[in-house]
């Protein structure tokens, strides 16, 4: 019999739904790879396997009673520790939350589990999802499934959703939801050769998704595959009235429409993304992309997009200016940890709990983004800032009149080992030099995997698409995993 953890969505749901396994042993089978992996690769925060067993259970009386199954029926998920899970931990990896069980689940989990998916777990991330190597948890790094030859260095998942990104890239889960505010689904996903998708601002609900930078947040989902992208996006998406940024239009059949032909469109290919001194197997993977999607039936052009070189700062004052605000209600009071040192007054209390619960990225954001925000930087700044946010906005839409796709590398290098980059934040922030852009701009974009780096890494191609056209990235994203056909997984050493 195969493992059954060597399945993807599509796999799962159809088997459960023609009877060749059932739901349970779909679960049992990812609850005891969880259970195996999780002191090496501490992907989960906590791990929920009797949540995952009643929601298998619950599918397999439904199929034994003739009833509807979801889009996502006997599917077993990894949650990000960002969306709210009634009665269940909810944490973004920070000591603040420790302790804290939401009364109400956010939008998209409960999507998920309508839709017949089951939570095996809560999944690590960068603290409040700031980060890009899950090395700003409270509870501990995640490790990349990855290693490179001969050397059992640790590597980083890649972050902030590195948690999602190690269990699937592990077998722990076949999907799992990520956040993306500035490349956290895309970066994580490349890092560990898996697929990725952000979609569109606004198409996922941010409703119960603890708030990072608003203007930013964006849920999507991580699996194996394109398809199963397609599959769990349409799970997860669609209009809320409890988000007021919350897109109201339709859920379009994304897997239904799926197609590698792409004959008649167009792919761009912006110049400012070819950096100097770019890492060759990078940029070699770039090329074998663009050939790949000629050979699809595209035509290639060549775009530029101007201010992409002002996209990093852009996006390092935008997104603290949005978190030292969102982090504001952590006082001590509303939720988690309290610091009442003896005989203290409320602000005493505000301060020793906020000094003791967030880490410090979180704090380095805080006092960037109260910096920022103050009466005599605001508009030297922060307007400054969204100005040129509008802009780089601009060079999209502009770019987007010659051609429907634009394709560039997800990150500027394959994984790096876990505390290379952690006492420079600068160079931490230089990894989301191509996933920011498209995150200012609100564009639904994706990672996939595009081949190894020289050390046996994977590295990813991103494609970016207009607002609202989710089908034309899923497409193009088809085009390439058919001719990468990526096949490499980490050889199990936990
Ligand atoms: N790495 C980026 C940051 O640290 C993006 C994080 C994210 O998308 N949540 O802000």
């Amino acid at each position: 019999m195969t493992d059954l953890t060597d399945l993807g969505v599509a796999a799962i749901r159809d088997g459960v739904a023609s009877g060749e396994f059932t739901a349970t042993e779909v679960a049992t089978a990812f609850n005891t790879a969880v259970a195996e992996a999780q002191d090496a690769l501490n992907a989960f925060i906590v791990t929920t396997p009797d949540a995952a067993l009643a929601a298998a259970a619950k599918i397999d009386a439904d199929r034994a009673a003739s009833k509807p199954l979801g889009k996502m029926a006997g599917v077993p998920i990894g949650m990000k520790d960002l969306f709210a899970t009634r009665g269940v931990q909810t944490t973004a990896a920070s000591k603040i939350l420790e302790g804290f069980k939401p009364e109400y689940e956010s939008t998209v989990s409960q999507k998920l589990w309508d839709a017949g998916a089951g939570m095996l777990g809560k999944l690590n991330l960068d603290q409040f999802a700031m980060g890009s190597s899950n090395e700003t948890s409270a509870f501990g790094n995640v490790i990349s499934p990855w290693r490179r030859p001969d050397d059992t260095a640790p590597l980083a998942p890649g972050g902030s959703s590195g948690g999602s990104s190690a269990a699937v890239a592990a077998r722990l889960a076949p999907a799992a939801t990520g956040t993306d505010t500035g490349g956290s689904i895309r970066q994580p996903a490349a890092f560990t050769g898996i697929s990725g998708i952000k979609p569109t601002y606004g198409r996922c609900s941010r409703w119960g998704v603890v708030a990072f930078a608003s203007s930013l947040d964006q849920a999507g989902p991580m699996a194996r595959d394109v398809t199963d992208c397609a599959i769990m996006l349409e799970a997860m998406a669609g209009f809320d009235p409890k988000d007021a940024t919350s897109l109201d239009l339709p859920v379009p059949e994304w897997t239904a429409a799926l197609s590698a032909d792409l004959r008649g469109k167009k792919v761009g290919i912006p110049r400012e993304y070819r950096l100097d001194g770019m890492d060759a197997d990078v940029a070699r993977a770039w090329d074998e992309g663009i050939a790949w999607l000629k050979e699809a039936g595209a035509e290639i052009v060549d775009i530029s997009l101007p201010h992409t070189k002002y996209a990093l700062p852009t996006y390092y004052i935008i997104a603290p200016a949005e978190a030292s605000s969102n982090l504001a209600r952590y006082d001590g009071v509303r939720y988690g940890l309290r610091d009442l040192p003896d005989g203290a007054g409320l602000q005493d209390m505000y301060a020793a709990t906020r000094a003791a619960g967030f880490g410090p990225e979180v704090k380095r954001r805080i006092l960037i983004g109260t910096y920022v925000l103050s009466a005599g930087f605001y508009d030297a700044y922060y307007t400054q800032a969204q100005k040129v946010r509008t802009l780089i906005s601009h060079d999209f839409t502009n770019a987007f009149t010659q051609c429907d796709v634009i394709l560039a590398p997800t990150a500027p290098t394959a994984a790096f080992a876990l505390g290379e980059n952690s006492d420079d934040p600068l160079a931490m922030y230089l990894n989301d030099v191509f996933s920011v852009p498209a995150s200012l701009a609100g564009l639904p974009a994706m990672s996939v995997p595009a081949g190894l780096d020289r050390n046996g890494l994977p590295l990813g191609l991103q494609i970016i698409g207009k607002a609202f056209d989710e089908q034309g990235v899923l497409n193009a994203g088809l085009a390439i995993e058919q001719r990468a056909a990526f096949t490499a997984r980490p050889a199990r050493w936990w």
